[in-house]
């Protein structure tokens, strides 16, 4: 095709303002030759903004509008950074969770590619050569000489000899120059699959290809070897040329699935997610786009890659909470994979022990295939226990659960050890007026911290010395609530002095690598028993676990929104997963005072569907999500009252008759900031959206918004 560059153009763009969410179309002129999916700097109110174009026309000065055309003052790119199908995505995604299109356009481009051109240098790298081989090699000499000796290497990867190297090259036997930095690609052996696939997998393999349903619901017991179905159909991808993604919903799965990969392929698999720096996203943006990469592992920003020949997108523990987005735009990864996966048509396998209802009920209704995947590949589903707590409030430690691990660890085997994240952490609590001990600026305790013995918010960072007495009322009876991973370990050092034992919190994997290193040191049996929170009860696959342990679930169990037993579930059936995958008997005990919860019969049979039919009627009886759908309004302000007024009037201007709004109610404050929350429920989603953006394009002024839209919230619930 020809274009005829002087052309003028009219185009559409959508504005990146500072301040303001400006979700609407603007028109300017251009003779660049922009298209659509390319940035332009243009003049919005005598100010400087970057607009995307999302289309263009010729431009005829005979036609009336009704503002006076701006030129655009130039363009940014010198290519599309946003095809038609992700600009597409973009546009269904603004819609579907109320955010203006360019906050969405921020979320699915990457960092190193959203900045102006200027900023997208290439890298440049210093690489060695080898120019000559010297007559006399000295024994410091020996392994650079050796090691350029056939080809060209980063100086990076020899910096340890870097004052010999500076020697070499002043004599000019090696030669230094610089290169754009690339993205290597390794070379893996590949290996034989480990094991055949089992009737069931080949059978539940069968029931995903011959499916007419684009998303299929695989629903399989932990162990049960979902992660070989997911090979064996990224592998079938690849043979046809065409792309799979498999995405994990935390950073620290990542690396044991592309191990898994690279193992099984013993190819380069491209690695995606929010660790990366900037610079190596860039490149794997790059290699995707253009079709050099089959294969990629990744969280959910992963979603968003620019794929051309996609045929699968795999979403491993489908439930987890971490798959959706925690601001704005909140976007739930499972949404978008399916709408991209109609672009394709490509399938999309939801993946899960414990299904969120939300697919279960769909797949129950045949909206998704179901299958699924019954039996272990290897080991048994561990035995389950329920114990009580121990009567002495010092001890945390039932005497059955240390008979228990005494009992694995003498066989040579490990234990993982779960303390449930709600309501672990170590605060003050005033014994006269029952208050605890807050963060000023957040509204929330501030947690104890034994290391330094501080006070500290998890929440802005705030630090501060142990308080003497309380704040409220100025009662120096002050006592430590809350288990806290720090008591718990100190209780099992006591308990088993020869034991190594091992903490995974919050605060031990907030170095970089954190959780890498601990489960490396967990899988290499260098640790008896792990110890932490939510984050182990994901992905460990390792056969020497022989008992899992679950203390302080009861609080999610008490019922604090109606999603928690859901979660609480999910939680337990995943730790006692973790066990048994060897050879052996392996045993689970849950520690709790809430012997008779309904929870517990299906639990102790591993037994999902028993769940979610129970469950569902309660869902039902309260008209809660699959049901009817939720959308969460929270608005923000450092003023109190005003803030308070502003959300009774946005309650009122909500009030309609197909709807219930809820609310509003307080939040408290966070960092000084005041938050007030209305929630929307219904049965008509696309109603309930619309109604809402009405009311708020009506009420907000200036399109300022101080406020939040959470279409179909996880959190934020209670
Ligand atoms: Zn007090
Ligand atoms: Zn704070
Ligand atoms: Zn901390």
């Amino acid at each position: 095709m020809w274009y005829n560059c002087s052309m003028t153009q009219r185009i559409d763009v959508y504005i990146e303002h500072k301040h303001y969410q400006i979700n609407q179309k603007y028109s300017y002129l251009s003779d660049e030759f922009a298209r659509i999916g390319m940035r332009v700097n243009v003049n919005f109110n005598n100010q400087k903004c970057v607009a995307f174009v999302v289309d263009t026309h010729a431009y005829d000065p005979e036609e009336a509008f009704p503002y006076e055309l701006k030129w655009i003052e130039d363009r940014i790119d010198d290519e599309p950074i946003l095809n038609e199908e992700l600009l597409d995505l973009g546009l269904w995604m603004s819609e579907m969770t109320c955010t203006p299109l360019i906050s969405c356009f921020q979320v699915m481009v990457p960092k190193a590619l959203r900045m102006s051109k200027t900023s997208i240098k290439p890298q440049m790298e210093k690489w060695l050569h080898l120019e000559m081989i010297p007559d006399k090699v000295t024994l410091k000499q020996a392994p650079i000489i050796e090691a350029l000796h056939n080809q060209d290497l980063p100086a990076t990867q020899l910096k340890e000899y870097s004052g010999v190297l500076t020697g070499l090259i002043k004599k000019g036997i090696i030669r230094a120059y610089l290169q754009e930095k690339n993205y290597l690609v390794k070379d893996y052996q590949a290996h034989e699959r480990p094991y055949a696939l089992s009737p069931a997998q080949i059978d539940a393999l069968e029931q995903i290809k011959a499916s007419s349903q684009n998303v299929v619901c695989l629903f399989g017991k932990t162990g049960s070897g979902k992660t070989e179905l997911y090979l064996t159909l990224a592998e079938e991808a690849m043979q046809d040329d065409l792309q799979s993604l498999i995405m994990v919903p935390e950073i620290a799965l990542t690396q044991q699935m592309v191990d898994r990969v690279t193992e099984r392929f013993g190819t380069d698999v491209v690695v995606y997610h929010s660790h990366l720096s900037d610079h190596e996203r860039y490149l794997q943006y790059k290699r995707i786009q253009n079709n050099e990469a089959k294969l990629v592992v990744g969280t959910r920003s992963a979603v968003f890659l620019p794929f051309n020949k996609l045929a699968m997108i795999v979403l491993d523990e489908e439930h987890d909470s971490s798959y959706k987005q925690d601001n704005m735009p909140f976007y739930h990864t499972r949404d978008i994979a399916i709408k991209r996966a109609e672009h394709f048509n490509a399938k999309v396998i939801l993946g899960s022990a414990s299904p969120s209802f939300e697919t279960f009920a769909r797949a129950q209704k045949g909206v998704y295939a179901l299958v699924e995947l019954e039996d272990r590949v290897k080991g048994k589903l561990p035995h389950i226990q329920l114990v009580d707590n121990p009567v002495s409030s010092k001890q945390r430690l039932a005497k059955e659960t240390k008979a228990l691990i005494q009992e694995v660890i003498d066989e040579g085997k490990q234990v993982v050890i779960l303390l449930n994240r709600r309501g672990y952490a170590p605060v003050l609590q005033c014994t006269e007026c029952q208050r605890t001990v807050d963060c000023e600026a957040c509204d929330r305790p501030l947690v104890y911290h034994k290391n330094d013995s501080s006070m500290k918010c998890h929440l802005c960072g705030h630090s501060e010395a142990m308080p003497r007495q309380c704040p409220h009322c100025g009662s120096t009876n002050l006592r430590m609530m809350g288990l806290g991973t720090q008591r718990v370990e100190e209780e099992l050092q006591e308990a088993f002095p020869t034991a190594r034992i091992l903490r995974m919190d919050r605060d031990a994997t907030q170095v970089k690598h954190g959780h890498q290193k601990i489960l490396d040191q967990f899988n290499k049996h260098e640790v008896d028993i792990l110890l932490g929170t939510q984050m182990i009860a994901k992905g460990l696959d390792n056969p020497l676990v022989g008992a899992s342990i679950i203390l302080n679930v009861d609080v999610a169990l008490m019922k604090t929104d109606y999603r928690s037993v859901e979660d609480a579930f999910a939680l337990m059936l995943q730790t006692a997963g973790r066990s048994g995958r060897g050879d052996g008997e392996a045993h689970v005990i849950i520690q709790t005072d809430l012997q008779k919860h309904m929870v517990y019969p299906a639990l102790l049979n591993h037994d999902f569907k028993r769940f979610y039919v129970q469950e569902m009627k309660y869902r039902k009886i309260a008209q809660n999500p699959p049901y009817t759908y939720l959308i969460n309004l929270s608005l923000f302000g450092k003023d109190e009252q005003k803030l308070y007024a502003n959300a009774l009037h946005i309650m009122q201007a909500l009030q309609d008759e197909q709807i219930k709004v809820l609310g509003p109610s307080d939040l408290g404050k966070r960092i000084h900031v005041y938050y007030q929350r209305i929630l929307i429920k219904g049965k008509d989603l696309h109603y309930m959206r619309k109604h809402l953006m009405d009311v708020l394009n009506r009420e907000v002024k200036y399109h300022k918004w101080d406020c939040q839209i959470d279409v179909n919230p996880l959190k934020g619930l209670e």
